[in-house]
């Protein structure tokens, strides 16, 4: 993980963000207290540094798609963001490593799932991002 950080950051440098651009992540949890860790991650990335939370959704449940395990508990934030795309993917696995991400097989049961649906309205489609 910690090369594909360093990974990230070499490729961030040539996409540095300096104008604050509308973004929409996605969040997802379906193991242990999915509720509260949903609520609480939206608090944590209107507190990340360089994003401003300007509009939370409500909680979703969903059942699992090509997946066993619990109903998922979902949500959407509109984030205003001067983190480039590249650094805002950083900050969000970091959040998920904070909560025990854990991936043993595809569509596997997750404590806290963060996907950045759009970045203003750029097309991204590298081995690390695909937005949107
Ligand atoms: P997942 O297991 O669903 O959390 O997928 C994580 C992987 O998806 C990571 O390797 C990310 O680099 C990659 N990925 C590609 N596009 C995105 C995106 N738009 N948002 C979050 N992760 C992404």
């Amino acid at each position: 993980m910690a090369s594909g950080h360093a990974t990230l950051r070499a490729m961030n440098a040539a996409t540095d963000q300096r104008e604050s651009v509308v973004a929409y992540i996605a969040l997802g949890a379906n193991l242990g207290d999915a509720r509260t860790t949903v609520m609480a991650a939206m608090e944590t990335i209107s507190q990340l540094v360089g994003v401003e939370c300007v509009a939370r959704s409500a909680l979703y449940k969903t059942a699992p798609i090509e997946s066993a395990g619990a109903d998922y508990f979902n949500a959407v934030v509109k984030v205003l963001t001067f983190q480039s795309a590249y650094s805002l993917l950083i900050l969000l696995q970091d959040l998920e490593q904070k909560e025990g991400r854990d991936r043993p097989y595809r569509n596997a049961p997750r404590t806290l799932d963060l996907d950045l649906l759009l970045y203003g309205g750029a097309q991204i489609s590298s081995d690390r991002l695909t937005v949107p």
